[in-house]
């Protein structure tokens, strides 16, 4: 938490009209980071780790869906108001990326997680299944169930766009750490292999949980450098 920034960004936020458009940064510390006609993706970065927050936003019907109630819940929830978010999905139980599923769930917004990774969170709302189309306004997100970082760790790609979000299933550079309980390097190479590597195209943008984003076609080429050094 940082109450110095957050007491200047709460001035400015009372004097931001519910009628301004959100394109050029006008939420606090969000970056617009891709947009199409239909939708956009805005993503802050929250908590000790520096998590990933991602919201996908319909432009036709001002709904969103947040990836990860991560951390800082007071200004994650200012977010969430501005942004219209209806609803938000973990990509794994770790820690760090459900810190204020607590909160979020209170301001009543419903929480999805895969059922292998539910008892990591202090409380959810409904279990995503694996292959399914999740609705957003009018845009759709298919369900990819990865294991291997956690047995229910799980990416979502936005239909009919390069977007894809990895959580901490795939970097750049590699893949996530499989050597937490759970975790298993073996699955998670056949995760990345089997279900993100070979079916997305080399432009497939890459969002992940820390850090910076990449590419599909970036990646791919070292996925027998990762086998071979073991991590
Ligand atoms: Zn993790």
């Amino acid at each position: 938490m940082a109450p110095r920034r957050a007491d200047h960004d709460y001035v400015r936020l009372a004097n931001f009209s519910k009628g301004d458009s959100w394109q050029g940064g006008g939420v606090e510390n969000v970056d617009l980071v891709w947009s199409n006609a239909q939708a956009e993706v805005h993503r802050f970065v929250v908590g000790p780790v520096a998590n990933n927050v991602y919201v996908v936003r319909c432009r036709s019907t001002g709904e969103a869906t947040l990836i990860d109630a991560a951390n800082e819940h007071e200004r994650l929830l200012r977010v969430a108001t501005q942004l219209g978010v209806t609803s938000v999905l973990e990509t794994h139980g770790h820690w760090d990326h459900v810190g204020a599923v607590t909160e979020v769930r209170a301001a009543g917004i419903g929480v999805w997680v895969r059922s292998e990774d539910a008892h990591l969170l202090p409380s959810y709302d409904h279990l995503l299944e694996d292959d399914d189309s999740f609705s957003v306004g009018r845009l759709r997100l298919s369900t990819i169930h990865t294991p291997g970082h956690t047995p229910g760790s799980i990416c979502f790609a936005l239909n009919d766009t390069p977007v894809l979000f990895t959580g901490d299933t795939l970097f750049p550079g590699g893949p996530g750490n499989a050597t937490f309980e759970g975790g298993d390097f073996t699955t998670i190479i056949r995760s990345i292999d089997d279900r993100l590597f070979r079916p997305f195209v080399a432009d497939t943008l890459i969002f992940p949980g820390h850090g910076d984003s990449s590419t599909i076609g970036a990646e791919r080429p070292h996925l027998d450098e990762w086998v071979a050094r073991g991590w």
